[in-house]
């Protein structure tokens, strides 16, 4: 692990504002911090160390009944939906700007309890956050409702109502921003919202519901629950006061809520789960340095712990030679750092579970008879710092092809003709994103056709890179497809997911 000093400045260092982060972990509901109702509590850990920032109470069912019952209230109370979608949108709008201004505080927290170096934290909770919040306030105005042409003495019209009280179940790799992809659209629409963050990062989702009371969104609309899946997740999911669930994390735990909202009382949801997404590089492309930077950079986002990370290049046996060539002098510089540098791009993983998990898979792809091209360093105490992993000649059952490995490992698979390329896009249970590269237009349709996910780009240069994929899903929406999930959360799709359209008839009025 190396680190870098930073240069002589009045401003304290990331170290030392870490130093004095003020940790307050318990339950926020209905407008306030409130002491959790379970003695048991589990260490929150920063993984860039190992050691323990603070303890977290596992949490219980009493916390989860207190939230929703908060939420239930604020609900029929009708203190948020009542209010225009003008007015939701204006709250926040402030709210957006509140966490502008509290953004380094943001950015600390992810960073200690997850690992995600500082300036891509700041950006998280910057730029990441608030435009994020900024679009669906935008869209509130938006969720239109349908007429029927008018006959004498009879009217028809739908109309979008919220859903109710909205459970929300997040992951660990973005946790401000995950909060916001569930709050945002679920506020914007009128509902209130129980929020259980993952137990690795509870910390800035509870600073964005502190947020969000001072930006005007009543007490009781936006409540937070920190603790264990098995526990206060469970509770949550299950209770039979919950309208509506959406959840984001691994196909596994989504499978398993959807069982347990099918017991409770058959409760709607969403799904954002896992990826296995494919980088596919035809033989026409102009600039091999271009691709190679990109499948870096789509590779190992956040250490590779992303859900859209491109984990697979597939790519035309012409160009894979030189296009490995090219990718392996940039795989060798990701060398993996304290988050707490400015200068860090590649910090730790999140977890000393998540290092396991990625060690058993990289043993795994040894044992299949994949090639380390370039096998990552596993640093075993005293931070989870791993370097990435590029595994040549994998084929398609090895299980470092079919399942997400959720940290920097690359598998590298090649094709002769574009029928092949498509199997080999498809060939997992995802269908999350895709790309593809290519500078033949009828390809390129063909392609973004027949390769099954929610988001694919078809590129010809890396000119405008994420940045145009970023606005497209902002302003089109996507829906996760196979078993990376179903529904919709982004633009007006979004905020439809979190409302039922109702029928309403007027006759001799
Ligand atoms: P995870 O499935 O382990 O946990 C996600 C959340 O579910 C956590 O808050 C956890 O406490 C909770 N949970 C666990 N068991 C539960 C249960 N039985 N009932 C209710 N809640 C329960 O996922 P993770 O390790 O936190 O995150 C990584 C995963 O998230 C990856 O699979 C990644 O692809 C996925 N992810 C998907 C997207 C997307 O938009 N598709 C975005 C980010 C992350």
């Amino acid at each position: 692990v190396t680190s870098s000093s930073s240069a002589p400045s009045a401003e304290p260092s990331w170290h030392s504002k870490a130093a004095s982060v003020d940790w307050d972990v318990r339950p926020f509901i209905d407008g306030e911090y409130r002491d959790p109702a379970a003695d048991a509590t589990y260490e929150d850990i920063d993984p860039a160390t190992e050691s323990a920032l603070c303890e977290v109470s596992v949490g219980d069912a009493r916390d989860i009944g207190a939230a929703v019952a908060s939420a239930r209230r604020c609900f029929e109370g009708g203190a948020w939906w009542e209010q225009s979608p003008a007015m939701r949108a204006e709250v926040l709008l402030k709210l957006a700007d509140l966490i502008d201004e509290h953004q380094e505080e943001l950015a600390i927290l992810d960073c200690l309890e997850m690992g995600k170096p500082i300036q891509a934290a700041l950006s998280d909770a910057g730029l990441g956050a608030t435009t994020l919040l900024k679009s669906w306030a935008g869209a509130a105005e938006h969720l239109l409702g349908q007429s029927l042409p008018l006959t004498p003495g009879t009217a028809g019209f739908s109309a979008w109502e919220p859903r109710g009280v909205v459970a929300a179940v997040t992951p660990w790799n973005f946790p401000v921003t995950n909060a916001i992809y569930k709050l945002g659209p679920a506020l914007a629409a009128g509902n209130s919202v129980v929020l259980k963050p993952s137990e690795l990062s509870p910390s800035s989702a509870l600073k964005v519901a502190e947020l969000a009371l001072e930006a005007g969104v009543p007490a009781g609309a936006l409540n937070v629950v920190p603790g264990l899946g098995s526990t206060v997740g469970e509770a949550l999911v299950t209770h039979r006061d919950v309208d509506f669930i959406t959840f984001t994390g691994s196909t596994a735990t989504g499978k398993r809520i959807m069982e347990l909202a099918g017991r409770s009382h058959a409760t709607p949801l969403i799904l954002e789960c896992g990826g296995k997404s494919a980088q596919v590089v035809f033989d026409d492309v102009a600039d091999l340095d271009d691709v190679a930077a990109a499948v870096l950079r789509d590779a190992f986002p956040n250490q590779g712990q992303v859900c859209a990370a491109h984990t697979r290049l597939v790519v035309h046996k012409n160009v894979r030679e030189p296009l490995l060539e090219r990718l392996l002098p940039g795989a060798r510089e990701l060398v993996p750092a304290s988050p707490l540098e400015d200068s860090t791009t590649f910090g730790p993983l999140a977890s000393p579970a998540q290092r396991d998990r990625v060690r058993a898979y990289v043993d795994s792809g040894l044992a299949a008879g994949a090639e380390p091209v370039l096998q990552g360093e596993i640093q075993e105490s005293g931070g989870c710092y791993v370097s990435p992993t590029i595994f040549d000649r994998v084929s398609t059952e090895m299980a470092i092809v079919q399942e997400e490995i959720f940290g920097p490992v690359l598998c590298v698979q090649s094709f002769a003709t574009d029928d092949e390329a498509i199997a080999l896009a498809n060939c997992t249970d995802y269908g999350l994103a895709a790309t593809v590269w290519t500078r033949d237009l009828s390809r390129a349709k063909r392609m973004a056709r027949a390769i099954r996910c929610a988001g694919i780009a078809v590129r010809s240069s890396a000119d405008e890179g994420r940045f145009a994929d970023f606005r497209s899903e902002l302003v089109l929406g996507y829906e996760p497809q196979k078993a990376s999930g179903f529904g919709a959360e982004m633009g007006v799709k979004g905020l439809e997911s979190y409302s039922v359209p109702k029928a309403v008839y007027f006759q001799g009025l």
